[in-house]
């Protein structure tokens, strides 16, 4: 147990638009199913961001209810992640968080403020202590995201000031332009700032994803993989789903000696308050 890896997988996210992959999921009721898809394949944990029926990024409440209530109409009983990000800079505010009135187990808290591209993912410390509260509030967990060395810092920081409670759950997010870069040493660093007692998972962009996966489940972490982070099965192959992503994962766990958390064991070791849907 204490060496099973949690597979999550982040189905979309906030940038891919059609056009960049033919395999990206756009819809609520697309997305909804790539999620349970990516379930059977393995992953105990989804990391959710919602779209219009256009495929607009979006943190609408009801755009969010509909990919949910899909999910939890279904078998799927993996831990699902809510973004409470910004939609590709569209919302802002509390409306980022409005997605916790739907209870999700984990949601998203990014720990800082970062270039993103060409715009600024703005995360100021009075938004983080908010968020932090709204996140208690909804007998979620938060699921902290960290763009840089110094979004490590912040959280110890937002924890030592009462804000955060431990067990931490980071997600390292490496090779956004503007931010870190997806390198092992970047990881390597970033685990060594690490309270004992925290867990951690990489997320890396593009071709960086498959490499850091792999480290990740060399180095005792967990894993994130998905069609959010990177539209390529290999140079030059688009993946055609992000099961087909979680596949490849659960078997480099397997050939590394890292059995695969179910929900069940993902729960117990995200330290996640018992399910109340
Ligand atoms: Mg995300």
């Amino acid at each position: 147990m204490s060496d099973a890896v949690i597979i999550q997988c982040a189905v979309t996210g906030s940038i891919g638009a059609a056009g960049a992959s033919p395999h990206l999921p756009l819809t609520p009721a697309a997305i909804a199913d790539a999620a349970i898809e990516a379930w059977r394949a393995g992953a105990s944990v989804i990391h959710v961001h919602a779209r219009e029926e256009d495929g607009t990024p979006t943190q609408s409440l009801d755009r969010y209810r509909e990919i949910v209530e899909r999910i939890r109409a279904s078998d799927c009983d993996a831990v699902l992640n809510l973004s409470t990000g910004s939609a590709g800079n569209r919302a802002h505010g509390a409306e980022r968080y409005a997605c916790l009135a739907l209870r999700p187990e984990l949601a998203s808290f990014d720990c800082g403020s970062t270039n993103f591209g060409d715009w600024v993912f703005e995360n100021s410390a009075p938004f983080l202590r908010d968020l932090a509260a709204a996140i208690a509030a909804a007998g979620a967990a938060p699921e902290i995201e960290c763009f840089d060395a110094s979004h490590v810092v912040a959280a110890i920081q937002l924890e030592r000031d009462g804000h955060l409670a431990a067990p931490l759950r980071f997600q390292f997010v490496l090779g956004v332009r503007g931010a870190a870069p997806a390198t092992l040493e970047q990881a390597l660093y970033m685990r060594s700032l690490l309270p004992p007692g925290s867990l951690w998972s990489v997320c890396a962009l593009g071709r960086h994803q498959l490499p850091l996966n792999a480290f990740a489940l060399i180095a005792g972490g967990h894993v994130r993989t998905g069609l959010e982070d990177n539209l390529y099965y290999s140079r030059g192959r688009l993946a055609t789903s992000n099961a087909e992503l979680v596949a490849r994962a659960v078997r480099l766990a397997d050939e590394l000696g890292r059995p695969v958390a179910s929900p069940a064991q993902a729960r117990e070791l995200l330290a996640l308050a018992p399910a109340t849907r």
